[in-house]
C-alpha cells in the first residue's frame, strides 16, 4: 500500500475533533492553536519491535503501548494530552495489521481526547514512533527538579508486574492462567496515568513516570533535586497476582528493578500530604507513601522494616545502578 493509501485508508477516521486543531492531516503540517496561559509539553518515544514489545505482541497491544508511553511521559509533567504526531516504520502494509493497530489508537486517542495531527508512514521494520503534545498552566509544569529532603515519596498503582509479565512473554517464567493474563496485560497495555499527573500540579515537588525501573527512574529524580532517598520496602504496593508468582522478595526485586510499569514515582512536601490524600481520592487513583527524600545527593538506602535491606537481585532483568544502592 502507498503512503498516502495507509494514512488515508486507516488513520483520518477520528472522532476526536479537538477545536484547538485549526488545520487537521491533510496538508503540509497540520496548524494548532496553544490556549492562552497554557504551556506545551512535548514527548517522542520510539518503540522498536523486540525491543520495547514482543514480537508476538498483536497490533492492538502495540497501538495501546505506544500511545500509553507518551502519555505517561506527559502524566509525569502533569500536562493535559492534545495531539500526536505517528510515525510508522513496517515490512508490508497488511491491512488487516493496519486496521487493527489503527482501531485501537484511534479509540485510545478518543479515550483521551487526543487528536491524531500528522503522520508518515514508510517501509521498513516495524517500529512505531508517537510525538505527543500536552498543555501544562504556565510554570505549572513538574519536573525532576523541586524535590527537597523531607519530601514524602509515593507511587501510584503496583510495581514490578510488567517485570514478570515480560519473563512470560519470554518464556522465562511459568505461571498460573490468571495470573498469567493479568500480568501480561500490565506489560501490553499500561494505565498511563494522565489524571493522577493532572491532579499532582501544586501538590507533587517533582515527578517522573516509570519506565526504566524504580530504582532507575527514582535517580533521576535525586539527580535532578540533588537529594537522596530512603525507601521503606515493607511498603512497596505489590499486586496479589505478582506475590503469588514469584513471593515476597524476589517480587521487592522485580518492583525495584523491572521496568514498563508507567506508574507515577514523585515527592510530595509533607504540608501538602491531606492535599493529596484528599485528591488522589477524587480521582480514584491509589497511592502509596514509599520512603521519603533525605539530603545524601544521589544515594538510595533500602530499608525493611528499619533494617538495612540488601537487594537479592535474583529478578530477571537488571539494571547498572548497584554502585548507588546500598
Ligand atoms: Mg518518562
Amino acid at each position: 500500500m502507498k503512503e498516502f493509501t495507509i494514512i488515508d485508508s486507516f488513520f483520518t477516521k477520528q472522532n476526536c475533533q479537538r477545536k484547538d486543531v485549526i488545520l487537521p492531516i491533510g496538508d503540509d503540517c497540520a496548524i494548532t492553536q496553544v490556549p492562552a496561559g497554557q504551556q506545551l509539553a512535548i514527548t517522542t518515544d520510539t518503540l522498536v519491535s523486540g525491543v520495547h514489545f514482543p514480537q508476538d505482541s498483536s497490533p492492538e497491544a502495540i497501538a495501546h503501548k505506544s500511545l500509553a508511553v507518551s502519555l505517561s511521559d506527559l502524566a509525569a509533567m502533569g500536562a493535559e494530552p492534545a495531539w500526536i504526531n505517528l510515525s510508522l516504520s513496517m515490512p508490508t502494509g497488511d491491512p488487516d495489521w493496519l486496521a487493527r493497530f489503527s482501531a485501537t489508537l484511534l479509540a485510545q486517542c478518543e479515550y483521551y481526547s487526543v487528536q491524531l495531527i500528522g503522520g508518515d508512514t514508510v517501509q521498513g521494520p516495524l517500529v512505531i514512533t508517537i510525538t505527543a503534545h500536552g498543555f501544562v498552566p504556565e510554570k505549572q509544569a513538574i519536573t525532576r527538579k523541586g524535590g527537597k529532603p523531607g519530601d514524602l515519596l509515593y507511587v501510584t498503582g503496583c510495581v514490578g508486574d510488567a517485570g514478570l509479565g515480560l519473563a512470560i512473554a519470554l518464556d522465562k517464567h511459568q505461571a498460573a492462567a490468571g495470573n498469567a493474563s493479568y500480568l501480561r496485560k500490565r506489560l501490553d497495555f499500561p494505565t498511563p496515568r494522565v489524571l493522577a499527573g493532572n491532579n499532582l500540579r501544586r501538590i507533587a515537588s517533582a515527578c517522573i513516570d516509570i519506565s526504566d525501573g524504580l530504582l532507575v527512574d527514582l535517580q533521576h529524580i535525586l539527580q535532578g533535586s540533588g537529594v537522596g532517598a530512603l525507601l521503606q520496602l515493607e511498603h512497596l504496593p505489590l499486586s496479589a497476582e505478582l506475590l503469588a508468582e514469584v513471593g515476597q522478595q524476589q517480587a521487592i526485586d522485580l518492583a525495584l528493578t523491572s521496568g514498563d510499569d508507567y506508574e507515577l514515582l514523585f515527592s510530595v512536601p509533607q504540608e501538602q500530604v491531606t492535599n493529596l490524600e484528599r485528591s488522589m481520592l477524587q480521582c480514584n487513583v491509589p497511592v502509596t507513601c514509599i520512603g521519603q527524600l533525605t539530603g545524601q545527593t544521589g544515594k538510595i538506602q533500602l530499608q525493611w522494616n528499619k533494617q538495612a535491606y540488601q537487594l537479592q537481585r535474583r529478578g530477571y532483568q537488571h539494571f547498572a545502578l548497584e554502585e548507588s544502592v546500598e
